[in-house]
């Protein structure tokens, strides 16, 4: 019984040390590093809002992309071969939802899988008498636990195209900070009065996208009013591919998402 007691004690230690020093320290020491020129031409050309983003912020940027790509995993899949173009590509749209919020978002983040094009994934089903099997192409997905699936030619795609209004790597990573609170239920972790302006801001929009859906432009891509979670997802790609379209159309949700992601990427769209 001794024996349990003070191995729990020796395994809290031990999570306490980790979490609370050791971890700083290591990531302290990787930002200690200078950070990469071709890392940053890979940027200018991969991540086009790099370029119009204001110095301060893009040295932010930075350095949550240095500690990105020190602590996550990426995996090729079908033979994807994940060359540091893609990761560093990667790592740049990710953390651009992050940029003035701090890294620890990320936390829970630990794989990134990497398809070369959009992949199928197959799920059987069964009521005890009948197997069904459905077939899905995806684009990419976000897991709860810390995993997050993409296509790269949907990657591509999206970069080949920063005002249109997707990018899967900005949806799936928005999953993940859905995630932080615990629920994928469209409300990432906020606070007092944010909650409060949240939720009513958010409830409202969503019900309207749903109403204005036989709308033959909707003010947002469809897919956002299949649940909560999509919903933020979507706003979160529209807010930072088309910021002035999502304004106009909607300036309580607008706001609202400047508060959370603590940026106002009109202002650098110019
Ligand atoms: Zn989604």
């Amino acid at each position: 019984m001794l024996l349990y007691g003070l191995g729990a004690i020796a395994v809290i230690a031990f999570t306490f040390f980790y979490l609370f020093f050791y971890r700083n320290w290591r990531r302290q020491r990787h930002l200690e590093q200078p950070f990469p020129d071709r890392w940053r031409s890979v940027l200018q050309s991969m991540v086009p809002l790099y370029r119009r983003l204001p110095a301060s912020l893009a040295r932010q940027l930075e350095q949550h992309i240095q500690l990105f790509l020190a602590e996550k995993d990426f995996y090729g899949c079908d033979g994807f071969d994940v060359t540091e173009r893609v990761r560093v590509a990667i790592a740049g749209h990710a953390c651009l939802l992050i940029m003035a919020r701090r890294y620890s978002d990320y936390d829970e983040v630990q794989s990134i899988l990497v398809y070369p094009d959009a992949y199928h994934v197959r799920s059987v089903a069964s009521d005890g008498l009948v197997v069904s099997e459905r077939s899905q192409i995806r684009a990419g997905e976000a897991s709860s636990r810390g995993q997050v699936v993409l296509a790269w030619a949907e990657c591509e795609n999206a970069i080949r195209e920063p005002d249109e209004a997707h990018n899967v790597i900005l949806h799936e990573f928005a999953h993940q900070l859905d995630y932080l609170d615990g629920t994928a239920d469209g409300a990432p972790p906020l606070s007092g009065e944010q909650t409060r302006h949240w939720q009513s801001t958010m409830t409202r929009a969503y019900e309207n996208l749903r109403h204005s859906l036989h709308h033959r432009h909707p003010w947002l891509d469809p897919y956002g009013a299949t649940e909560p979670a999509e919903f933020f997802a979507v706003l979160t790609e529209a807010f930072f591919q088309q910021p002035s379209h999502l304004r106009t159309e909607q300036p309580g949700v607008y706001q609202a998402l400047c508060d959370f992601y603590r940026v106002d990427p009109q202002s650098f769209h110019g």
